[in-house]
């Protein structure tokens, strides 16, 4: 057995500013507009608790305490010192995804170019043969990278049973059709780089497609 990790105030308040500040610099790309989209970053992963951005906020105004913390199915956990918002809606599937693929944050956006290549190809966008596939893992030729499209539900552990049949272990994002982008990585630069490069080569595909 290994032995619970603390968790801390500070800890939290410490990965809600980095939530910020990413979420800051997504809506400035026009990806989180109003009040959409959500980050979430894992604070302990035994047992595993995520710090996620707090619900019905303008995400380019965020500080380091508009962040919750969610046990794996979302659900609110207290934390001594932090003051109890109400997480995100999704973070359910934030959850799902970081404990399936082992992720230390997740990134979800409501980026249009998801969502229209999401519509154009329901079964998967097909990519190959692009350069930037490297910034994302894969190779830049000769490499079939397909990301997943999903249908998209209010149910966060329906969603999450779908993200679980449609995942490719070498693919770190999935689109959810007619909503938007999760991307993730072993941190949250990581995934802000993946976010970036997969909503590029969404462009691209949509471009040339
Ligand atoms: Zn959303």
């Amino acid at each position: 057995m290994t032995a619970p990790q603390p968790l801390t105030a500070g800890r939290v308040f410490e990965a809600g500013g980095r939530l910020a500040a990413e979420s800051a610099r997504f809506t400035g790309f026009g990806w989180m507009r109003g009040t959409s989209g959500n980050l979430s970053e894992v604070v302990t992963r035994e047992p595993l608790r995520l710090a996620v951005t707090a619900s019905g906020l303008d995400k380019g105004e965020l500080t380091a305490s508009d962040v919750a913390v969610v046990d794996p199915q979302g659900d609110p956990v207290a934390v001594e010192g932090v003051p109890p918002l109400v997480p995100s809606a999704e973070a359910g599937l934030h959850a799902r995804v970081a404990a399936l693929t082992g992720a230390g944050a997740v990134v979800h956006v409501h980026a249009l170019n998801a969502v229209v290549a999401g519509h154009r190809w329901p079964g998967g966008v097909l990519l190959r043969d692009v350069e930037t596939l490297k910034g994302i893992g894969r190779l830049a030729h000769d490499d079939e990278v397909v990301i997943p499209v999903i249908r998209n539900s209010q149910d966060m552990a329906e969603l999450g049973d779908w993200f679980e049949a449609a995942y490719d272990p070498r693919t770190p994002a999935v689109i959810v059709a007619s909503h938007g982008l999760y991307a993730w990585g072993s941190d949250l630069k990581k995934a802000r780089h993946v976010t970036e490069c997969v909503e590029w080569l969404l462009s691209y595909a949509l471009a040339v497609g």
